[in-house]
């Protein structure tokens, strides 16, 4: 068993672009893409 394998935990990515997510905007990776899927809530849709 010679074999190094970095056991690092899987990062949550964001679920929008996919990015590691941020701790403070979880699970976005930023306060923009948390911005998007709230206005997805709020019928925001301007296409
Ligand atoms: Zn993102």
């Amino acid at each position: 068993m010679g074999m190094f394998m970095s056991a690092k935990a899987k990062t949550a990515q964001c679920p929008l672009c996919g990015k590691p997510e941020s701790i403070e905007h979880k699970p976005f990776c930023s306060k923009g893409c948390k911005d998007r899927d709230l206005l997805q809530w709020l019928g925001e849709d301007t296409g």
